[in-house]
């Protein structure tokens, strides 16, 4: 049966790369151990509150988990076993960064239990690395990667980007051959998101830096995924591409739309709680750490989900991957049959056909590869009038 996911949050970088806009400060190594203490006690306290679930996966992201020593990964790690049922064969993924590592510090994290990376590359071209403000060099991943191996690490992930300003499609080319050539066995490769608020943002507006317009970036991702699907990888979610055996174990639950609790400031949750329910914690350290402090947890955000939007949820995660949604998975959760809820929506995908027929005929909602290059406008068909 699958199992339920575990999220740790780890809000701090060294510096912000000039794009992100996910929730993560610069923070002093005393202020790293404050918060590694807090996160603790958050864990124990809301084991004594969630309902009994076994988990199949730990995932520490961020921000820079990789700032963290091994000891207090060592800690975080202790505290979840013994408060959750954490399954013996989990996977326990950490993202890294590789200007925050060193071999001592990779034996520590896989001593720890640790037994999947996903370590943050970018691109192969140090212009790039500097235009985005990266903190490491391709030289710095390429180092880190040998490590990774050396210390014991089968499973690791290179994580990539294209559509970067003034990139050119060789460029993202020579990234995916670069990545592939380490030996990773699982590569994620994601489209530039301009976030409004980033530095990027503002130099885009003023000019000061262009990015590849929309037709360039169509193509160097279909090029991409024609290039690692030469080298031996399968693309199985939209931005996601693994070889056989690798998938990510701990997001394939989260685009399954299945069971998860997140920890620390910033972390999402959505359990089955007396109905479908959903809570966040509020993206603010001081507060995180008072109310940890006090005694008590932080001030969650939730939200119970009407069945309507769970399974347009459930449509919605799970069309971004390759092999779609089967029918009787949706029917053993809903008690109803995918095809007869959403008629009209998947007469609109024959109609302009995105849908997979194979998948289709074999049980399971898929889109084809033009549905997955447009599937933002194939999930508005689901949308509930
Ligand atoms: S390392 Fe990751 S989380 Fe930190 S600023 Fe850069 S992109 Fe954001």
């Amino acid at each position: 049966m699958a199992g339920a996911g575990i999220y740790i949050h780890i809000p701090f970088c060294v510096r912000k790369c000039l794009y992100c806009d996910f929730f993560s400060v610069a923070a002093a190594e005393s202020a790293v151990a404050d918060y590694t203490d807090a996160l603790c006690l958050e864990i124990r306290r809301m084991s004594a509150i969630l309902p009994q679930r076994e988990y199949d996966t730990v995932f520490l992201g961020g921000g820079t988990p990789s700032i963290l020593i091994p000891e207090q990964i060592r800690t975080v790690m202790r505290t979840l076993r013994t408060h959750f049922s954490v399954r013996e064969n989990a996977e326990i993924s950490m993202e890294c960064n590789p200007g925050t590592v060193t071999e001592a510090k990779l034996y520590g994290y896989r001593e720890a239990g640790i037994n999947r990376l996903s370590v943050g590359l970018q691109s192969a071209d140090d212009g790039l690395l500097k235009r985005i403000g990266r903190i490491h060099t391709a030289e710095m991943f390429y180092q880190t990667a040998a490590s990774v191996k050396k210390c014991g690490f089968v499973n690791f992930s290179a994580d990539i980007m294209y559509g970067l300003p003034g990139q050119t499609e060789e460029q993202y080319l020579q990234t995916v051959r670069a990545a592939a050539e380490t030996g990773a066995k699982h590569i994620s490769s994601y489209s530039l998101i301009l976030e409004e608020g980033t530095p990027l943002f503002g130099m885009v507006r003023s000019g000061a830096v262009r990015l590849p317009d929309e037709e360039a970036t169509a193509d160097m991702e279909d090029s991409g995924t024609a290039l690692l699907e030469r080298l031996g990888f399968s693309r199985y979610e939209i931005s996601n591409y693994a070889k056989e055996g690798f998938r990510c174990r701990h997001n394939l639950n989260y685009w399954k739309n299945g069971e998860y609790v997140g920890f620390g400031p910033g972390a999402h949750s959505a359990m089955r709680r007396d109905g479908w329910t959903r809570w966040n914690c509020p993206r603010d350290i001081p507060s995180y750490l008072s109310a940890i402090r006090a005694g008590g947890l932080p001030d969650y955000e939730s939200e119970r989900i009407g069945t309507e939007e769970e399974m347009f949820e459930t449509v919605m995660t799970g069309l971004r991957l390759c092999e779609g949604i089967p029918f009787e998975e949706f029917r053993q959760r809903f008690g109803c049959r995918l095809p007869d809820v959403y008629r009209d929506a998947i007469a609109k995908l024959k109609e302009t056909g995105w849908l997979d027929p194979d998948a289709y005929a074999g049980g399971r909602l898929a889109l084809n590869a033009k549905g997955l290059d447009l599937q933002n406008r194939a999930l508005s068909f689901f949308l509930p009038e």
